[in-house]
């Protein structure tokens, strides 16, 4: 047991890349605070970032990489294309690309399933949607700017729109979607699972003043284990299949996040935090112009 390393350990993509198990999220985290945690973060031992060219912090999440001194071929950054972007895949790429001061990301993915106008967000093109999209995302394969393709956000009426259309020839690699014991998505992530789709569990703690830490079942189990109620969140996630991305902005946080070597929850405390009464969403639709959320997840 005292072996057990979860704060390297990975999993594999149909493409046979390897994800870390852990990464850092960068949502909300300002400009002035992103590069000093992203070079933390790698140098207690993260290999992994998230970020997304709607962040606005790219470029900061770049520098801080530099600064780690930590050659790029060992880290996995994933970035995303932004709602109203869609019809400028290859340019999105780019952009990002360039903000990064990278030639490539390890993962690519569709923020959203909805394909917004880049001069009227709050309006969806009539000639364009999601699969249009992965169309063209695809051929980014062949570019060598990005190691894998992925999708977000995506639930499964949506994912089975997209894989059953003929243009989709390569499956997503990834659904990034919201995970935690009051958002469990249960029916998603098998759905996932069974086409082959890792899931990376994102809003992993809960997010910002996350409701779960008031849950008692959590901190009974956090406080029987001598562990804090956030490495027993990302135990949940890593121990269930999926990968996690915890923010934080915060040195001691950062590193008690990767923190979680040596122990594991028991088959009995996943069931019991799989089975959590509270449900709260943190990431809703209602500010997109479309519904993508169905319901259908759990
Ligand atoms: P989260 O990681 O669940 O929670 C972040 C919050 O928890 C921050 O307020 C952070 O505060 C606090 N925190 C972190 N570690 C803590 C600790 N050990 N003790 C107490 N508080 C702690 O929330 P999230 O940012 O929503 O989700 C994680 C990442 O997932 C994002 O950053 C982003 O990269 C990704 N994400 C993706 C999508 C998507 O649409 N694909 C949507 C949401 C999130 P401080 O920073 O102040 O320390």
């Amino acid at each position: 047991m005292a072996a057990l390393k979860n704060s390297s350990k990975v999993f594999t993509l149909a493409s046979g890349d390897k994800i870390p198990a852990i990464g850092l999220g960068t949502w909300q985290s300002s400009k002035s605070q992103t590069a000093k945690a992203v070079q933390h973060a790698i140098s207690v031992g993260y290999r992994y970032i998230d970020t997304a060219y709607g962040y606005g912090n790219e470029t900061e999440v770049g520098e801080g990489v530099r600064a780690s001194g930590v050659p790029r071929e060992q880290l996995w950054i994933t970035t995303k294309l932004d709602n109203p972007w869609h019809k400028r895949v290859a340019e999105g790429l780019d952009a990002s690309l360039e903000n990064l001061g990278t030639s490539y990301v390890d993962l690519y993915l569709m923020h959203w399933p909805s394909s917004v106008l880049p001069d009227d967000p709050k309006k969806v093109y009539d000639d364009w949607n999601f699969v249009d999209t992965w169309r063209e995302m695809q051929k980014l394969l062949g570019t060598g700017k990005v190691r894998n393709i992925g999708v977000s956000n995506f639930g499964i009426t949506n994912l089975e729109k997209l894989l059953n259309d003929p243009s989709c020839q390569i499956r997503p690699a990834v659904n990034q979607i919201e995970l935690h014991p009051n958002n469990p998505s249960p029916k998603l992530v098998a759905y996932c699972r069974d086409k082959n789709i890792h899931c990376t569990g994102y809003s992993c703690l809960g997010s910002t003043d996350s409701p779960l830490y008031e849950d008692p079942t959590l901190q009974a189990i956090a406080q029987s284990r001598g562990k804090t109620p956030q490495q027993v969140l990302l135990l949940w996630g890593i121990q269930n299949g999926w990968d996690v991305i915890p923010k934080s902005v915060t040195p001691e946080r950062i590193a008690s996040n990767l923190d979680i070597d040596g122990w594991e929850l028991t088959e009995d405390e996943i069931k019991k935090l799989n089975s959590l009464p509270g449900r709260t969403k943190v990431c809703k639709d209602d500010w997109l112009p479309e519904k993508v959320f169905f319901g259908d997840d759990e």
